[in-house]
This record gives C-alpha cells, sequence and structure tokens, in this order.
C-alpha cells in the first residue's frame, strides 16, 4: 500500500458527461477499497460539494455500471463554485464530511476550478480527463472520445448509404467547438471527401475544387464532415454556398449533436478509464496532487495541472496529409 495519511476521498463528475465516466468512477471507487481508504460520491459536480449531496461509495455501489453510458454521479455546470461565497460553502461541506482529497473527472474548466479550490483551501486533488473532445493536453486520449468517435463513423457510414443512393453531397456537422479531433479523425476512418476543422485555414475555393474533382473523379456521393467550431461557416451556411455554386448538387445537411455523448464506452475508452481511475488514486495516495493523470505512449504519466488546463493537443500534420491523399 502507498504511504498515505488519507482516509476518505471524493469522487465526482463536472462539466459536459462523456462515455466511459461510469468506468472511472468504478475504478476510482474500487481503488480505494482495494487500498482500504473510504471514497464517497459528489453529486452533480461542484455543486453538489456545495449542496452537500454525497454518500459514501463501496466496492459493490458501483456493480453494473462498467458499460454504462452517462455518470451515475450526474454532472453540472455549477455557477456558484465560481464564487468565493460558493467555494467557502463547498469547503465547510468538504471539511464536515472528513473528505482529505478530491478526484475530479471533467474536462479543462472542471481543472480550473480545483486548481482555485487548492489555491484557496489546499484541498489536494488529482484529475482525470473526461470529454469526448480529446483537447486536453497531458494525455494522448480523454475518456470519451473513442467511443463518440465510433458513434460518429457509424452514423456517417449510414449516411454513406442514403448518399450513394441518391448522389448526393452530405455536410455532417460533429462536436469540437475549439478543436477538430473528432472530424479529423472520424472524416478519415469515414472516408470523407473533404474535414473542415478549426486548427487549419479551409476556403470555399479549396472546397468547391475538392468536390468538383470527387464529381469529376467518378465518385456518386461525398460526404463533407466540418467541425462544430468551423471558421468557414456552419454546416449550413457552406451546404448554402455549395448549393448556389454548383446548383445542380443535391445538397443536404446532418448534425449529429448529442449522439455523440452517449452509448456504452469502448472497449478502449474502458480500459483507459480504468487505468486513470487507480493511477489517480495511487497518485492522491503518494501525496501527489494538482496533476492530471493521463496516457501517453500507452504509459500512464503526471501533468501539472496549468499545463494540463492552458497547453492544447496539436492536431497531427500527418493526419491532415493523409486524408487529403485518400479522396483522391
Ligand atoms: P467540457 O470540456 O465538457 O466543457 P469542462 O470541465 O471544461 O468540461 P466547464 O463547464 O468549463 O466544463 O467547467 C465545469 C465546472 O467547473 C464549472 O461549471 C464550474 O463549476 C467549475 N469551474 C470552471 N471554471 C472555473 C473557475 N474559473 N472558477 C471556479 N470554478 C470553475
Amino acid at each position: 500500500m502507498p504511504n498515505t495519511t488519507l482516509k476518505k476521498i471524493g469522487v465526482m463528475t463536472s462539466g459536459g458527461d462523456s462515455p466511459g465516466m461510469n468506468t472511472a468512477i468504478r475504478a476510482v471507487v474500487r481503488a480505494c477499497a482495494f487500498y482500504q481508504i473510504k471514497c464517497v460520491g459528489i453529486r452533480m459536480g461542484y455543486e453538489g460539494l456545495i449542496q452537500n449531496q454525497m454518500s459514501e461509495l463501496g466496492a459493490r455501489s458501483v456493480k453494473h455500471i462498467i458499460n454504462r453510458g452517462g455518470t451515475i454521479l450526474q454532472t453540472a455546470r455549477s455557477k456558484s463554485f465560481r464564487t468565493k461565497e460558493g467555494r467557502e460553502k463547498a469547503y465547510k461541506n468538504l471539511k464536515n464530511n472528513e473528505l482529505d482529497g478530491l478526484i475530479v473527472i471533467g474536462g479543462d474548466g472542471s481543472f480550473t476550478g480545483a486548481n482555485i479550490f487548492y489555491q484557496e483551501f489546499g484541498v489536494p486533488f488529482i484529475g482525470i480527463p473526461g470529454t469526448i473532445d480529446n483537447d486536453i493536453f497531458g494525455t494522448d486520449y480523454t475518456i470519451g472520445y473513442d467511443t463518440a468517435l465510433n458513434t460518429v463513423i457509424e452514423a456517417i457510414d449510414r449516411i454513406r448509404d442514403s448518399a450513394t443512393s441518391h448522389n448526393r453531397v452530405f455536410f455532417v456537422e460533429v462536436m469540437g467547438r475549439d478543436a477538430g479531433f473528432i472530424a479529423l479523425s472520424s472524416g478519415i476512418a469515414s472516408g470523407a471527401q473533404d474535414i473542415l476543422i478549426p486548427e487549419k485555414e479551409d476556403s470555399l475555393d479549396e472546397l468547391f475544387k475538392s468536390l468538383y474533382k470527387s464529381e469529376q473523379s467518378g465518385k456518386n456521393s461525398s460526404i463533407i464532415v466540418v467541425a462544430e467550431g468551423e471558421e468557414l461557416g456552419n454546416v449550413y451556411d457552406l451546404a448554402k454556398a455549395t448549393e448556389a455554386r454548383f446548383p445542380d448538387y443535391d445538397v443536404r445537411v446532418t448534425v449529429l449533436g448529442h449522439i455523440q455523448r452517449g452509448g456504452n464506452p469502448t472497449c478502449m475508452d474502458r480500459v483507459l478509464a480504468s487505468r486513470l481511475g487507480v493511477a489517480a488514486v495511487e497518485g492522491l495516495l503518494e501525496g501527489k496532487t494538482n496533476l492530471m493523470a493521463g496516457l501517453r505512449s500507452n504509459k500512464i504519466v503526471f501533468t501539472p495541472i496549468e499545463e494540463a488546463i492552458k497547453k492544447h493537443n496539436e492536431i497531427d500534420q500527418e493526419l491532415i496529409k493523409v486524408a487529403k491523399i485518400l479522396a483522391v
């Protein structure tokens, strides 16, 4: 057993939900049971800490959740936690419940909250990256990303069946307000004609050239995958501009939306969430704090939380090249 003075820790999910959060909760709870410390589940992220909504979780209380999407603890975006009064209330409840540390499963906003809480009250914490966007520095993959990708490619495969039958151009919007990771990987995996993401400079001219090339080369459908945060315009604007340029094209739009957040986590997300959950508990027990547990080159690594918050994973230029070459 790692050296520790910790007796009881809290676990919460915060920010946007992602598939695999339940697997991570289970891993945290079971690792606590293994190392014989108490674990408390805090409901609705920081809001639950403020409203004192928490209860002890034993190893058996997390049975049958390894495969379930969403989060049994629920999640919330807490406005009150952004205020000093809210955080003071949260700290009082934390002390009354004798919690010695926190494990926060969420995105960079959730880590920012935990970091401020640490600066003010010295509560040790470890973050676990749970978001479908894969936009957190310090880990190759975030929990939920792989599941979201699989949901997206299944949907695009179905769209392609319809697109091919009618000779259509489909603009498919996928999640990613600031990051194009989902769009780029799902676009490659579904054979998209073009992929539009905020990290690369796109132009209508290039898009039209690509569509024209697709038609000339004998393709009978084109899928254009567009990240939510694409700067050239949203899918409706892009479809409109395409119709104006090519009046004989049959152009359609699909916005995949929240189906991307749901569903049973994939094997990859379950293994990732299990490893990060155990690593986070072990990290806290070893006296680590203000760190995010992540996976780099298939090894567990801890990254200072400020870096995880401030830095961003770069889009892999090789993937952009592959997408371009394969759209020939
Ligand atoms: P996602 O990537 O899915 O959006 P996230 O963790 O980044 O997840 P946010 O809504 O940004 O989601 O943050 C989650 C919660 O963390 C907020 O609702 C708030 O309670 C807390 N939080 C975020 N930023 C701060 C801050 N500057 N000060 C205090 N608390 C914060």
